[in-house]
């Protein structure tokens, strides 16, 4: 082998034990991520914790922001929008009671990870995204991490997918003024939907929506910051 072949060869290998190394690193941030963050914090559902500790979260973000992917606080993905704090994920994630050959519908795409997170738990995810270019970023990063069996549409989610309702459960991942009538709609009888509700730019109350036996009652769990849900006439 010539000298330079040597040099190539060896430049192949550090390439590969660096891929390794960081590789690792990001699994260890993310045990360290669903321990310290999720499971210390009372998540306790299996599924949400398996699914928590499954998805490559450092590859939904912007590479710039890599390093912080698994910190506890949301993450900017561009056009002024955020991943939201891996807890949030979560705790909507379990409060959805996920069963398999479910339907869920999300409002709000994003970077494509928390639909990647529910698509851990169930095979139907159809997830909605106003801004053309997330809707691409978060359906380039699903099809990359091979979540390909999620549907990303791009549209205004407050209409939701009349196509595919009724949905067994709604996750709305952007600040509502109040609950949009046409997704209460798409919601199965049994069904739950977690939505943030409240001014822009203020705190919000996240709130639990259920529907039975066709009444739907609602209620306040706890004080969340989101991005406002936006709509195409703004
Ligand atoms: N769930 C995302 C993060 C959500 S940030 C993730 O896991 O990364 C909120 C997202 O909601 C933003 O991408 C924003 O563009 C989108 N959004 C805001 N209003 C919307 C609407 N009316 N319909 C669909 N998406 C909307």
């Amino acid at each position: 082998m010539n000298c330079k072949k040597l040099l190539f060869v060896a430049g192949l290998l550090l390439t590969a034990v660096v891929f390794t190394v960081q590789a690792d690193d990001f699994t260890e941030r993310r045990e360290r991520m669903v321990e310290a963050q999720l499971a210390a914090r009372g998540i306790e559902d299996p599924a949400t914790l398996e699914a928590m500790g499954t998805v490559p979260r450092h590859e939904f973000v912007p590479r710039a922001q890599r390093h912080r992917a698994y910190a506890d606080r949301p993450v900017p993905i561009g056009h002024g929008q955020t991943i939201s704090q891996p807890y949030i994920v979560a705790y909507m994630t379990e409060l959805l009671e996920l069963e398999e050959g479910q339907r869920v519908l999300e409002i709000g795409t994003g970077s494509g990870y928390q639909a990647a997170v529910l698509a851990e738990i169930i095979d139907q995810v159809y997830t909605i995204e106003i801004i053309e270019e997330l809707a691409e970023f978060g359906g380039g990063n699903l099809l990359r991490n091979g979540y390909d069996e999620v549907q990303v549409k791009h549209a205004d989610g407050y209409y939701g997918w009349k196509e595919h309702a009724p949905f067994d459960a709604i996750m709305v991942t952007a600040a509502a003024a109040h609950i949009p009538p046409p997704l209460v709609e798409q919601l199965k009888d049994g069904g739950v939907m977690v939505i943030p509700v409240g001014h822009p730019f203020q705190t919000q109350q996240l709130m639990r929506v259920e529907k039975k036996d066709g009444e739907v009652t609602t209620e306040s769990l706890m004080a969340v910051r989101f991005v406002p849900l936006t709509r195409d006439e703004d």
